[in-house]
């Protein structure tokens, strides 16, 4: 874990000599503490402490990458245990498997599947991010072509799945410019997994089918031959396992740095249970999640869920203020405000477009609260929306002098009918999904 600035400072001589440029040994170290300079700077660290600095720079839960030709995924370098200390890093990364058993027209109607998963939620982009090429066959030669036809069909990183060192090494063949992980090692084959690893320079799954002692064991081992990056895998089939050892493996890589767990986690996704274990494995450290099937509506559900857990809790999502056009406006359509809480804006404008209409809508700068936490925070009063509106060029788009307000806030209305003298205020609905029924049965009949 980094050190904090005391404890930095308490590694160096406390001489306050000034050969590093500042003036105490403690303004050194709360430098050095915030990542400005480098400890190196002290002429005077003994070895002892340049120990103790070194190790304390590398990250508790090591980073892994796993890559294609053009694209890639990150895992790990995680730091807490909750989100709500700072905010969980690596999102947990969705791979779906296709077994070399299918013929050529199942497995391009799989990658179809694949790529139709593919959504946009509060201004980002939710998809699948990595393909699981699994050994079902047997058959080696079947495996390396069913790796060469995805290989060809998709840019999306790779997973090759076999307990077959020959048929790793037979897919590791046809991609020898990615950086794939293969899953996986176990006590049988580690040695020759491991060999595969360092030559292909591919991330390397652990398997130990004998709880946490035995995982760590492995990973001890597999280190000691030169294998870096590691994915550890505790091989949970259900709820309580996947939130007792996931849990236990962070507590360990976090608050002991212990580092033969300091790794990302894979949790294999499978069985009636499927949707439950994904739940759990999202909101608890899972940092690949590798389904065997899952249906279109359970992906949709897990990416937004994904989405929710791994926004920085401290920075609401929000778009920039303005005005923005929905659809194609003319001076005639409505114009609306509401606050530029991402959500907002993604709901307000799909239900405008969704009922047919086009939309002028005004975003004012709330810092990205929804309406009634920022009303609730003095940061969507009827005059701050009023000075909005005369500061913006909206005048200029529209022939009307009509506003719509959310119906959350119809507080505001006498407030904002005193800014903007001239103007209606209409209080539109309180729910969005209200909105087409308020357009075509208020708007429209007084426009
Ligand atoms: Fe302290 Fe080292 Fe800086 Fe001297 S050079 S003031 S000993 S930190």
């Amino acid at each position: 874990m980094p050190l904090t600035g005391l404890e930095i400072f308490k590694l160096l001589p406390n001489t306050n000599c000034r050969e590093c440029g500042f003036a105490t040994c403690l303004a050194f170290a709360m430098r050095v503490a915030a990542k400005k300079i480098d400890a190196e700077e002290c002429p005077y660290l003994s070895e002892e402490a340049k120990e103790i600095l070194g190790a304390s720079a590398v990250p508790p839960i090591r980073l892994v990458k796993i890559k294609s030709g053009s694209d890639s995924v990150k895992i790990g370098e995680e730091l807490v245990m909750f989100r709500h200390e700072k905010k969980f890093f690596h999102q947990t990364s969705f791979a779906v498997c296709i077994e070399d058993s299918k013929d050529e027209k199942e497995i391009s109607e799989k990658l179809e599947y694949i790529k139709k998963i593919n959504f946009e939620r509060a201004g980002e982009i939710l998809k699948l991010d990595l393909i699981a090429v699994k050994d079902i066959s047997g058959d080696k030669q079947k495996f390396r072509k069913a790796v060469n036809l995805i290989k060809n069909s998709t840019d999306l990183p790779l997973i090759l799945v076999s307990e077959n060192p020959e048929t790793i090494m037979a897919g590791l063949e046809e991609i020898p410019d990615h950086k794939p992980l293969i899953y996986s090692a176990n006590i049988h084959n580690w040695e020759k997994m491991s060999e595969l690893a360092k030559r292909y320079d591919a991330s390397l799954v652990i398997t130990a089918e004998n709880g946490l002692n035995s995982l760590s064991e492995l990973s001890e081992k597999i280190k000691n031959k030169g294998v870096e990056n590691i994915v550890l895998n505790p091989n949970c089939s259900n709820p309580a396992e996947i939130l007792a050892n996931h849990t236990l493996i962070r507590r360990f890589a976090l608050e002991k740095n212990f580092r033969n767990l300091g790794y990302p986690v894979i949790l294999n996704v499978n069985g009636e249970e499927s949707f439950i274990n994904s739940v759990i494995g999202i909101c608890k450290y899972a940092s690949i999640a590798l389904f065997e099937d899952l249906k279109v509506w359970e992906h949709l559900a897990l990416l937004t869920l994904r989405q929710n857990i791994y926004a920085d809790p401290q920075r609401p999502l929000q778009v920039d203020y303005g005005i923005y056009k929905v659809g194609e406006p003319d001076d005639k359509s409505p114009f609306f405000v509401t606050t530029n809480f991402s959500l907002t804006y993604f709901i307000v404008s799909t239900e405008i477009e969704g009922a047919g209409f086009s939309g002028h809508l005004l975003l004012t700068d709330s810092e990205g609260l929804s309406v009634l936490t920022a009303w609730a925070a003095g940061k969507f009063s009827g005059e701050m929306v009023g000075k909005f509106v005369n500061n913006s060029d909206i005048e200029n788009k529209i022939s009307h002098r009509n506003i719509i307000i959310p119906g959350y806030v119809a507080v505001i209305s006498g407030e904002l009918e005193d800014s903007l003298p001239g103007w209606k205020v209409y209080v539109g609905p309180q729910e969005a999904s209200d909105i087409p029924s308020f357009l075509k049965n208020v708007w429209s009949k007084e426009n």
